[in-house]
C-alpha cells in the first residue's frame, strides 16, 4: 500500500480590496442575494452570484421546504437560473456568501457535496473552469481556481 496526498490549491485574500473590483461587486451580489433566502429550518443563511461570460451576473439563495429534501442550496439556484436565462454563456466565476441567525460565522463557507458535484459538471459541459470566491463575514476570500480544487477525486469528461 502506498499513502498518497491531494494538495488543494487556493489563495486566501485577507481583505475585499484585495479583489479587483468586478469581483468585489459579485461578492455585494452574492451579500444582496442572501437577503433572499427562505431558511426558516436551518437559520442558514446564503447567497451566491454568478458572473457569466457575457459579463452579467445571476444571483441565486437558498430555498429551504418543510419537506427538507427538496430544498435548492443558493449555488445550485443560481445555476438553474443562469442555465434558464443564459443558456449558452459560460459561468466564468461565483461568489458564495453565509451567515446564520444562530451563531457566528467569520470564515468562508464552501460549498456542499452536492453543488461540488453540480460546479464541476457545470465545468465540464462548457469546457472551462469556475473560479470560486468563498467570502467570510470577517473580510477573508479564498479563491479557488476551480471546482476541481474542492471535489479532487472527481470524474468528468476529461476522462472519455
Ligand atoms: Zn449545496
Amino acid at each position: 500500500m502506498t499513502e498518497k496526498l491531494i494538495p488543494i490549491k487556493y489563495v486566501v485574500a485577507e481583505t475585499i480590496t484585495e479583489l479587483d473590483e468586478q469581483e468585489q461587486k459579485l461578492i455585494e451580489q452574492a451579500k444582496l442575494a442572501k437577503e433572499g433566502s427562505h431558511a426558516p429550518y436551518s437559520n442558514f443563511n446564503v447567497g451566491a452570484a454568478l458572473l457569466m461570460a457575457n459579463g452579467k451576473i445571476v444571483q441565486g439563495s437558498n430555498q429551504e421546504n418543510a419537506a427538507y429534501p427538496i430544498g435548492l442550496c443558493a449555488e445550485r439556484t443560481a445555476i438553474s437560473a443562469s442555465v434558464s436565462l443564459f443558456p449558452t454563456e459560460k459561468v466564468k466565476t461565483i461568489a458564495i456568501v453565509a451567515s446564520s441567525q444562530n451563531m457566528e460565522v467569520p470564515f468562508p463557507v464552501a460549498p456542499c457535496g452536492i453543488c461540488r458535484q453540480t460546479l464541476l459538471e457545470t465545468e465540464s459541459k462548457q469546457r472551462s473552469n469556475i473560479r470560486i470566491l468563498l467570502h467570510g463575514n470577517n473580510g477573508t476570500t479564498f479563491i479557488f481556481n476551480s471546482i476541481k480544487e474542492l471535489l479532487p477525486l472527481h470524474f468528468d469528461a476529461e476522462y472519455l
